[in-house]
């Protein structure tokens, strides 16, 4: 380009990969044009071109971040060996840029498995211990109840003992299929809590709510028919639910909620099993 105004028209819209610059042009100086430049790529590689190498100039135009310059009059070799090293810090900047997004891509499938259990491949209790935080401190912003379904596998060991545990790991990731596909709003999450053990976390759910939900859960997994012999009248395999609902507040923890679930389990634990209890409605904290 004849003048620095046309060089950075052009450069607005083209990939450039390397910038000579000539200080001395007219309208624009070659470090005016340089600052524009840098503007819109940081990281670009230019080449100053001064007629003699006053110390004033040199400081500007290393404070403006040019990669390297030269002196006129320029000699085609110096100028060769100039370009190919500015292709060399152009290579390894895009080798650079490269390796970054693999690591960073390396990274969130790393965080991602590290949220997910093993066996079943549903969020898992580290997982959910940080979204039950979250929920509550959301729906204690929006006063909004916070509904919780503890769930347990019946005789499940049992079914182990007969069926033998590979048989049991495939048991528990037919449940938690089932369970999952049973949730069907976006924040809804079901967790492995450990064990045979599952929870599902219900935000914006108030306690009648978690009761049909709770209901679909045991649902599904009665639906898919498992043969257990060593289970209940039906011969096959299902699940108890404890369900309670709590308005968050800042004051109390999730403990309440899960400790609260928990008691409604073994409820259903206690009085039979293959059923879903939930909280009282009288009792103060929890809500209907
Ligand atoms: P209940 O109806 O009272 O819940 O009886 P249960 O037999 O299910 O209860 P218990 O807690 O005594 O037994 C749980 C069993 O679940 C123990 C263990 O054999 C089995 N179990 C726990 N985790 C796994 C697992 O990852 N894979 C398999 N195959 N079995 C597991
Ligand atoms: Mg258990
Ligand atoms: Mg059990």
């Amino acid at each position: 380009f004849t003048n620095g105004f046309d060089a950075i028209d052009y450069f607005r819209d083209h990939v450039v990969d390397v910038v000579l610059l000539d200080e001395t042009m007219p309208g624009i100086t070659g470090l005016e044009t340089l600052a524009k430049m840098k503007e819109v790529n940081q990281s670009l590689p230019i080449v100053l071109i001064t007629k003699n190498e006053t110390e004033n100039l040199m400081d500007e135009a290393i404070g403006s971040q040019i990669s390297d310059y030269l002196i006129k009059p320029v000699s085609p070799v110096v100028l060769g060996a100039k370009i190919k090293a500015m292709q060399r810090l152009l290579d390894m900047r895009k080798t650079l840029v490269e390796t970054t997004q693999k690591l960073d891509s390396a990274n969130q499938e790393l965080q991602r498995l590290s949220a997910l259990d093993g066996l079943t491949g549903i969020p898992n209790r580290r997982r959910f211990d940080e979204t039950v935080q979250i929920e509550w401190r959301r729906n204690a912003r929006v006063a909004s109840p916070l509904a919780l379904a503890m769930i347990d596998v019946d005789c499940f060991k049992p079914y182990n003992d007969h069926y033998g545990h590979l048989a049991g790991d495939d048991c528990l990731r037919q449940i938690a299929t089932a369970m999952q596909n049973a949730l069907k709003r976006p924040g809804d999450m079901l967790a492995r809590y450990g064990g045979e053990e599952f929870v599902a976390i219900l935000p914006s759910t108030p306690l009648s709510g978690g009761l049909l939900i709770a209901q679909n859960l045991r649902d599904s997994v009665r639906q898919l028919g498992l043969l257990h012999e060593y289970s209940g009248e039906e011969k096959i395999v299902t699940v108890s639910i404890g369900v309670a609902a709590i308005t968050p507040d800042y004051v109390a923890t999730p403990a309440l909620l899960i400790a609260a679930a928990d008691e409604m389990l073994y409820k259903a634990k206690t009085s039979g099993r293959d059923q879903v209890q939930r909280s009282e409605e009288h009792t103060s904290e929890l809500q209907s």
